[in-house]
Formats: structure tokens, C-alpha cells, sequence
């Protein structure tokens, strides 16, 4: 493109004063109207403004952006109705509102758009000669429009990038409505979105603030149109980091983009709401931008996510590359006291738009008493003055990129070309100081007898089992590294070779871990070592640990060369990355006893039965809404399950249950093929998003000859798309004389629906140690099965491998 930049003077400033206009453009008391039987229908969802006053917003660029109604009159009535168009989120509606589908009478709502919503409003009120009503109008001014700007504010940036890139597919819809029995909830029409209609409610409750998830769904006008993309692709970044020495993050961010259609007139980039970005440039100009004025004015504390919107001073073409220059700064790094910090934004201190692969180059600059973790190659590392200079190249393209911050001691292993180093903080953070440490009570609940041991702490779930040694972090160092370099070497010769030849792990302050590529986050109790090491709950906490560890090692493969896609298939990334730590775990010495003894006695089944059952009882554990964390919902739902009806569904579900999909799909293909199929999806898949129908075929492929539901579609209706859990019962009677015993045996399924049915693996063990299977398919009604014996005294166990999960 050979056009000459604008003088800066020239550049306009279309954004800021839109954003003004939309915030100021209150709601205008002479557009009220007395309506009867308007309409608002988005596909799925249809509202009926039955008998009432409907009042709209003052028009911004000619249209008003939000209208609010009010049926507080004799006979005013109004009503929702949302049609869920699957089972799924029937049951998904159901399990919150009570009934499968939405239909709610309401008395009051307020609205917001940005598409065609307002054009068919008017036109409806108009083609009915609809009388105006100002003096209701100033009555519902007062009530309504100082909640009709809150609401636009949380939407600002939104309707300035729809106003600015009009079109069909861009805009929203929102209504906020006040059920007469559901109380206040939200329907959305999101055309940018993957999902377009949303349907939910904020929930208040004793364990806090949670968004719930009614129901959401790909609405039937956009069913058979490809997702919607990120308005351009991000090919590489290249970051300047500068930390000072009160831990404010400068940066000068260039993104090279791709451009599409949607990115003509305003890139719109995702940013931490801990981060303010100061100015943009697009090609070397300078370039308008644009933050909803709470930000700019630091009026709120944001700790999500916050949509930024660079307007080129010159349209771009579509399928154009550009340098896109965002200079922003913030407090993303916290400080967990005696020089323990992290990153809090991690991920989203710069800016991004969807999970994309690009390639990144990043010099940081920071206090030279600051040791510096972050993914990738030192390609350069100086000291200037009280500044530390390093530059970082990461190995491969790259979703989302981490570093961190801290006072370290280090660990560096380097075996077959991939270099591990491992940090840790010199002092433990206050937070860790106490005398002791925490057992989760799952753990605690695993323990047969445990419960009456328990020191005298009443009602309390977290518990302190034994008292610790001097809690020195430096002390895990070795082992630590140990641990992360034979997690890698397990996984490369199973999965293949990772891009990153490079991982280092940095400790966060509390109890999660995070698996970015070439870069770790480990909880700093991971650092703190158990007083004794083979002693009950400490035990098992140790091997939940290790587990977190080589889980976030897995995600080096699982989650970082092959990515899910949406929400609804994350659970393969925690699924695959778990499972691969279990197998890892299987595959490790016995701990606690492995050095002094010398011995390579290897945990074997020990570790799988360990991981499943915690699993398996996390399922089972009730939420507030006194229903088992399993029947919220399918692995499928992802992140939704995480709702006030149970907190831990999502943990339990996605991590708990998806493990075990994973084990007994293993134990369906057997050893052997299962690894195969996880090396050739790691293969297929490099670069790539996985979702559950794809896993499903590749899986399918790798079924023995002759299995029975050989496309595993059975199996991923119950397991993966369903919920229940059957509980088993095995009986069985051994009958006959010498030559001709014969054992009968009776399978019987309960709590689940009458069409559950799987196939359940019987183990017959005769006298003699001779073992044969018998696979009995479960139905409704008992089933019994015949099988001829050698002795008498032959017996039939369930289910021995552990291929089945049960109550
Ligand atoms: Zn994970």
C-alpha cells in the first residue's frame, strides 16, 4: 500500500466521541409509548411486550441503543420464552430454573442493541399508531436511567466497535429482566459470539458471586455457518517489558496481523483490566484508540478482561499484513511478601484476540536484583546500570505466553537437548509460614478411619496433619527437577518429541498450577516438603502433588501443541494432560522410599487406583443444591459447570470424571493401541484444535477388531455427552457336579435411567489361578449370565481393572 500517513492533526477522533455520546445519551422521556402485543424475537428466544410502557433510549448516529419497559399498569403483563434446541441444554435450563424451557411473565426489563432490535421496535410501534405517554416517561426516567448507564458502561467499548463496523452479524442484544418467579436474569444475542443466545442469571448465594449459565447455544439462524474468528490473525508479537522497581509493567507491544474484513476501520484486542493502554500506532501512524472511560479514569478495578479498539488512521484491506504498535502499562505483578511475586494477568498482560498460535519475541527489562522465569531461548542477557536486560525467543509458535518474577534459586538438568530448570523462591511467602499445612478434605475423606483421628478442629475441611520441618522451598529443588525432567522424558517417548527445548517452572503463591509452552507455574506448596513423606493423608498429598506437577508438564503436549477449541472441549486438555500424569505416576518409583532402598518398585496399578478413587469421590460430594457434583452436567459443559449449584462440579467433572473417560477408553483399546492413538494425535494434531466429535472418531480408530460399539458412539453418549453413574451389584451361585460346574452369575444396575447400559468386564477365577473375562452388558433389569467352571469353588469378581466407573 503506497498510502502517505495522515499528519497527526488530521487524525480524527471518531471513538472517543461516540463513547461520550453513548454514555451521555440517557434515556429521552418524549420516546414513551403505551404498547400492546410488540415482539422481539432472536430465533430461539422470543419476548412478548403484551400490555405495557415502553420507553427508549435518546438515538446515538440515529438509532437508540437500549429501551426499557414497564408493565406496572392494570393488565400490564410482558413474557419470555426460550426454547433450548437440544437435550442438553434442556436438562442444562432445567437444572436451574426448574422446567426444560424458559417461560417466564416479567413486569419489568431493561434492553440493550446494537442491531436491528431498535429498527423493529419503532417500526412496530409506529405501524400500530402508538399513543406516547410522556409523563409515564418521566417517572420511568427516574427509576431507569442511571441503571440503564451502568449497564451501557459495561458494554462501552462493545458498542462503539458495532457502531464503528455496522453490518449484519456484529451487533447484540441484551435484556435484563425481572422474572416474576426466576427474579433477575439475562437473555443475550450475541452475533460475534460462538454461541450467539445465552440465557442466565447472577446468583447471590453464602459461598459467594457466581454467573450461571442457564443455557447457551448456537442459535438456529447461524446453525451450519462456520464459528465465528478473531477479526484478524495474529502472526508474531514482538514485546519490550519493563518492570521499574515498583513493579509497574511497561510495555510496547507490536503484533503482526493478518487482517480480515471485520478489522477494516477497528482492530479490537482483548487486555487485562489491570492494564491501560496508552497509545497505538498501526504501520508506524498513530492511530486512535480506544477504553471505556471507567478504565481510563482507573474508576474500577478490573480484574478480567477488557476490550481495546485501534482505529487505523486509513482502512486496511482485507487479507492485508500490518504492524500494529500498542504501548500499555499496569500493576499486573503481586507481591506475596519477602520477595514472592507473580504474575496475575498471566496470558492476558498483553494484548490478544482468541487463543491464537503466534510466534513471539520479548526483551524484559527489569530491577537486576530480580531473577527472571519466561518461556523461551536467551538470545540475549546483560546488565545495564541497576537494569537487567534479557531477550527471550520461545521455541515454535506459542497461545499464550508466561514469565515471572521472584528471588530464585535454580535447578538446571539438561538430558537429550531439553534443558529443565527449576526455580524457587528463596524464602517461603507468608501465606505458606504457618506451622503447618493444609490436607484438602477429599484426601482426608479417602482415608478409611481418618475421619476420627482428625485433630480437634470442628466443622472445618482443611486440615493440619503434621507438623512441618524448616520450610525452606530451595530444599524441593532437586527433587522438583527431578521430577519434571522424568515427566518430560515419559511423555517425549510416548507423544514425541515437544518444540520447546526449554521448560522452566516458576512458583505461584496458593494451590494452582498452569502449563504454558516452554514455561510452568508450580503452587508454592509443591515447594514445602511433607514432614513424613510415607505416612497416611501426607502420603496421598504427595502423590496429588506430584500429579499437579507432571499434569502441567503434560500440558506441554496437551493443551500447547494440540489446543481444544471452545469451552466445550476443554475437558480433553485436562482430561489428557491428567491422565498422562497418572500413567507417569504408574510408572514412577514407590515414593517416599525410592532413594534409600535403591529399589525401582514402580507404583504400578497403586497409582491409577489412587487418582480414581479421589476422583470417584468428588463426583459424589453435593453441592448447595444438595445434587452430586457429577449430575450438574456433562465434561462437555466445561467451565459452565463451575456455577453456584455446586462450585466444585467443574473440578470434578472436567478433571475427575475426564479422567476417567480416558482410563477406561484405555482400557477398551488395551495398552498398546491406546498409546498409539495418543501418539497419533499428538501427530494429527500439532498445531491444531481438538474438539470431543474428532477425539471420538480418532479414538474409534483404534478399537481392537470386533469390539463391540467399535465407533464408541455408545460410550460417548453415556460418558462424555450424558450423566449417571451406575451403582453394580455382582452375585453368583457356582452349581453341578465334577466335569460339568457351571457359575451363574446375576449383574444388577441401579441410579441411572432406564436406558443406561454398558458393557461391564466379570473376572471368573477358579481354584487353579486360571482367570477368563466375561463382558456383561448391563441393562434396566438384572442380567444374568452362565459360564461353565472347573471347580466348585469358582469365583466371579467385578470389574477388577477398574474399567468401569461406578457408585
Ligand atoms: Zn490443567
Amino acid at each position: 500500500m503506497a498510502v502517505a500517513p495522515k499528519p497527526a492533526r488530521a487524525q480524527n477522533r471518531t471513538a472517543a466521541e461516540l463513547g461520550r455520546k453513548i454514555i451521555e445519551a440517557g434515556l429521552d422521556t418524549a420516546e414513551c409509548y403505551r404498547v400492546r402485543d410488540l415482539e422481539i424475537t432472536h430465533d430461539e428466544a422470543r419476548i412478548y411486550l403484551t400490555d405495557g410502557y415502553l420507553m427508549f433510549g435518546k438515538p446515538v448516529n440515529g438509532v437508540p441503543l437500549t429501551a426499557v419497559f414497564s408493565a406496572d399498569n392494570d393488565g400490564g403483563d410482558a413474557e419470555v420464552l426460550l426454547l433450548p434446541p437440544d437435550r442438553s441444554e434442556r436438562r442444562s435450563m432445567a437444572a436451574y430454573t426448574g422446567a426444560p424451557n424458559l417461560n417466564e411473565h416479567f413486569s419489568e426489563a431493561a434492553f440493550i442493541f446494537t442491531d436491528g432490535t431498535a429498527q423493529s421496535l419503532l417500526e412496530q410501534v409506529r405501524a400500530a399508531e402508538t399513543k406516547k405517554a410522556p409523563d409515564v416517561g418521566a417517572i420511568m426516567k427516574e427509576r431507569w436511567n442511571s441503571v440503564v448507564t451502568n449497564l451501557l458502561e459495561g458494554f462501552e467499548s462493545r458498542v462503539v466497535l458495532d457502531l464503528l463496523t455496522p453490518g449484519p452479524r456484529r451487533g447484540f442484544f441484551e435484556a435484563v429482566i425481572q422474572g416474576k418467579k426466576l427474579g433477575n436474569f439475562d437473555i443475550i444475542y450475541d452475533a460475534r459470539a460462538y454461541e450467539q443466545l445465552i440465557a442466565g442469571q447472577v446468583s447471590n448465594r453464602k459461598n459467594g458471586t457466581w454467573w450461571d449459565t442457564w443455557s447457551s447455544f448456537v442459535s438456529r439462524g447461524n446453525k451450519g455457518r462456520p464459528s465465528p474468528r478473531p477479526e484478524m490473525q495474529i502472526l508474531s508479537y514482538q514485546i519490550d517489558a519493563s518492570l521499574d522497581s515498583a513493579l509497574s509493567l511497561h510495555c510496547v507491544t507490536k503484533m503482526k496481523i493478518r487482517v480480515s474484513e471485520d478489522a477494516r476501520n477497528v482492530i479490537p484486542v482483548d487486555l487485562s483490566g489491570q492494564m491501560r493502554a496508552l497509545t497505538a500506532k498501526v504501520d508506524g501512524v498513530p492511530a486512535e484508540m480506544y477504553q471505556r472511560e471507567s478504565l481510563r479514569s482507573g474508576l474500577v478495578q478490573n480484574t478480567g478482561n477488557e476490550l481495546l479498539l485501534v482505529l487505523p488512521a486509513t482502512p486496511l484491506e482485507p487479507g492485508s499484513e500490518h504492524e500494529v504498535e500498542i504501548v500499555h502499562e499496569g500493576k499486573v505483578i503481586l507481591d506475596a511478601g519477602r520477595e514472592v511475586y507473580f504474575v496475575s494477568a498471566r496470558g492476558s498482560w498483553y494484548p490478544n484476540r482468541g487463543l491464537q498460535f503466534a510466534k513471539f519475541d520479548v526483551t524484559y527489562r527489569y530491577p537486576k536484583t530480580l531473577d527472571l522465569v519466561a518461556a523461551g531461548q536467551v538470545r540475549e542477557d546483560r546488565v545495564e546500570g541497576e537494569t537487567r536486560i534479557t531477550r527471550r525467543i520461545p521455541d515454535g509458535p506459542v497461545r499464550l505466553l508466561g514469565f515471572n518474577l521472584g528471588q530464585y534459586q535454580r535447578k538446571e538438568l539438561e538430558r537429550n537437548g531439553i534443558t529443565i530448570e527449576v526455580c524457587a523462591n528463596k524464602q517461603l511467602e507468608d501465606a505458606l509460614r504457618p506451622r503447618s499445612v493444609e490436607v484438602p478434605a477429599a484426601v482426608m475423606a479417602s482415608e478409611p478411619g481418618r475421619q476420627r483421628r482428625r485433630p480437634g478442629v470442628n466443622g472445618q475441611d482443611m486440615v493440619a496433619p503434621a507438623p512441618l520441618p524448616v520450610p525452606s522451598p530451595v530444599n524441593q529443588l532437586t527433587r522438583l527437577a527431578a521430577h519434571v525432567e522424568s515427566a518430560t522424558e515419559f511423555y517425549r517417548s510416548r507423544f514425541g518429541e515437544p518444540p520447546v527445548k526449554r521448560i522452566e517452572v516458576s512458583p505461584v503463591p496458593g494451590r494452582f498450577g498452569q502449563g504454558f509452552a516452554g514455561m510452568i507455574y508450580l503452587p508454592t506448596v509443591n515447594y514445602v516438603a511433607p514432614a513424613n513423606p510415607s505416612a497416611g493423608p501426607v502420603r496421598d498429598l504427595t502423590f496429588f502433588r506430584d500429579l499437579l506437577l507432571a499434569h502441567e508438564v503434560g500440558h506441554q503436549w496437551w493443551g500447547n501443541i494440540v489446543a481444544s477449541g471452545s469451552y466445550h472441549h476443554e475437558w480433553l486438555m485436562e482430561a489428557l494432560a491428567n491422565y498422562s500424569a497418572v500413567m507417569y505416576l504408574e510408572n514412577s518409583p514407590v515414593s517416599g522410599a525410592s532413594s534409600e532402598k535403591g529399589g525401582e518398585k514402580k507404583m504400578g496399578s497403586k497409582a491409577i487406583e489412587t487418582a480414581l478413587e479421589l476422583y470417584r469421590q468428588q463426583l459424589f460430594l453435593k453441592g448447595p443444591d444438595g445434587e452430586t457434583a457429577e449430575s450438574e452436567g456433562p465434561v462437555v459443559q466445561g467451565r459452565r459447570l463451575e456455577s453456584s449449584n455446586n462450585p466444585n462440579a467443574s473440578t470434578a467433572v472436567l478433571y475427575g470424571k475426564g479422567t476417567w473417560i480416558i482410563h477406561m477408553l484405555r482400557r477398551r483399546m488395551g495398552d498398546e493401541r491406546f498409546l498409539k492413538m495418543l501418539a497419533e494425535l499428538r501427530k494429527r494434531y500439532e498445531w491444531k484444535v481438538l474438539d470431543t466429535e474428532s477425539f471420538r472418531a480418532i479414538c474409534a480408530e483404534f478399537m481392537p477388531p470386533g469390539a463391540p460399539d467399535a465407533k464408541l458412539e455408545a460410550f460417548f453418549d453415556q460418558w462424555v455427552y450424558g450423566t449417571g453413574v451406575p451403582a453394580l451389584k455382582l452375585t453368583f451361585s457356582v452349581k453341578g457336579k465334577p466335569g460339568a460346574y457351571k457359575l451363574t452369575g446375576t449383574l444388577t444396575q441401579s441410579e441411572v435411567p432406564d436406558d443406561f447400559s454398558i458393557p461391564v468386564p466379570v473376572e471368573i477365577q477358579t481354584a487353579r489361578g486360571k482367570s477368563v473375562v466375561q463382558v456383561v452388558r448391563t441393562s434396566s433389569e438384572p442380567v444374568q449370565f452362565t459360564v461353565n467352571v472347573a471347580s466348585p469353588t469358582a469365583k466371579a469378581v467385578l470389574d477388577p481393572g477398574w474399567s468401569v466407573l461406578r457408585r
